[in-house]
């Protein structure tokens, strides 16, 4: 047994499966191995010391299951790995220091030159550079395909195409992919699909059952919950090829190893996950009614609203509608500017998923290094804004939103 692959140990007197919270808690660690410590202990070293040389001979050819090098595996990297997997439903699990980290390692480990992928046409801005302006520069083809319609799927998958990549509810504009049908047609055509499961997390939304067959996840979002760190994680269907990911994508590629500090935060912020979430998927459903309601926008989009033009498929694949909104104003560039700058409480700021609501504006701040027929192509206008709403008081949010929408409105 790898180390990685640490048993049930206090949750194997259960006989079902435990619920999702109880395994975010407690998943991979009984007390009783620890001096009954509460909370398990931060193995924060970097490498681990060897009884005599046979045992780190044993180590370095795989044929010990012991730690030696935290670049490849630690003690408490491992335990949140197995809750993630645990999680996700997958059979393993890697984390990293981003999820760029995560992104990067799993891609250089599943492509060689010569091979294709299929990515949507909307993706996180530094997912979309990697893809069309790092990994292309290696021999790699990436093509965009509108994959909100699984047969625009289908009728690209090529000879060569190897992996499918999409982001669900996509960043910023919340277009969704139907994982089952898009795992449908990867899987016909000997294709992999890789699903970032950022805006959702495994309480929303778990890829792997749905056909999918890696997870990646920045962790700096939701999961971490606080915006105290930077983490990411993949989750694979298979444990081969997550071994592949660690021994070479991890080690040997991107040596963008995750701290054991940090990973004991992203399991304190796992303990409270469910509880985040609901409240997260609550506001957010306030805040997107009086958007849709309200004079200044011209569309809002957001899984929860009826409006929603994915609206079943959301109902269907997603537990709730998660805690992300993206509007359009009217007005454009100007009225967006206007907009963030009028904002007290809530923050401008990148990143999501964090207790305090954060606002930003695609055109004008992470989007800003494309070209405008980049943007077009990607579905980003200039009027877009993205929010993420946090845990603060309803009121307060509701009140700070309505008015920075009446001083957009002002020309
Ligand atoms: C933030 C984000 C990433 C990148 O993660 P980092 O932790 O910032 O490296 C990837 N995908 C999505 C959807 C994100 O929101």
């Amino acid at each position: 047994m790898h180390p990685h692959d640490l048993p049930l140990h206090a949750l194997n007197a259960v006989s079902t499966e435990p619920g999702f919270s109880t395994r975010a808690i407690h998943w991979g660690y009984n007390p009783a191995e620890h001096h009954g410590a509460l909370v398990p202990p931060t193995y924060a070293t970097s490498t681990f010391a060897f009884p005599d040389v046979a045992y780190g001979g044993r180590c370095f050819a795989g044929t010990e299951a012991g730690y030696f090098y935290s670049r490849i595996a630690n003690p408490t990297l491992a335990l949140l790995e197995s809750r993630l997997a645990s999680l996700e439903h997958g059979t393993a699990a890697v984390v990293f220091g981003s999820g760029m980290g995560a992104i990067t390692a799993t891609l250089w480990s599943m492509l060689q030159p010569g091979d294709e992928v299929l990515a949507d046409i909307t993706l996180y801005g530094c997912t979309h550079a990697f893809l069309h302006h790092g990994l292309s520069r290696f021999g790699v083809t990436v093509r965009s395909v509108d994959m909100t319609d699984a047969r625009q799927v289908a009728q690209a998958m090529g000879p060569q195409t190897r992996v499918v990549y999409c982001e669900t509810p996509a960043n910023p504009n919340m277009r969704l992919v139907d994982i089952a049908a898009v795992a449908a047609v990867a899987r016909a055509g000997g294709a992999k699909l890789v699903v970032d499961n950022t805006y959702c997390t495994p309480y929303l939304q778990q890829p792997l059952r749905l056909g999918a067959d890696v997870v990646v996840h920045s962790m700096t979002k939701y999961l971490g919950g606080h915006g105290d760190l930077t983490a990411g994680a993949a989750v694979f269907a298979d444990t081969e090829l997550g071994q592949h990911v660690r021994l070479f994508g991890l080690k040997d590629m991107t040596g963008a190893v995750m701290s054991a500090p940090d990973a004991q935060l992203v399991m304190r912020g796992l303990k409270t996950l469910a509880l985040r979430m609901d409240r997260h998927c609550q506001s957010a459903q306030t805040v997107a009614e009086l958007l849709e309601g309200h004079s200044a926008t011209a569309a809002v989009y957001y899984p929860g609203l009826k409006s929603f033009a994915q609206f079943e498929l959301a109902q269907r694949q997603m537990r709730k509608p998660g805690g992300m909104i993206a509007f359009e104003l009217h007005g454009g560039m100007e009225a967006g500017m206007r907009f963030m700058d009028a904002l007290r409480l809530v923050t401008r700021a990148v990143s999501l998923g964090d207790a305090e609501s954060l606002a930003q504006h695609p055109a004008s701040m992470t989007h800003s290094t494309y070209t405008p027929e980049e943007r077009a192509a990607s579905g980003i206008s200039d009027g877009l804004v993205r929010l993420s709403v946090g845990l603060e008081d309803i009121e307060d949010i509701v009140a700070d939103v309505a008015q920075a929408l009446q001083a957009a409105q002002r020309v």
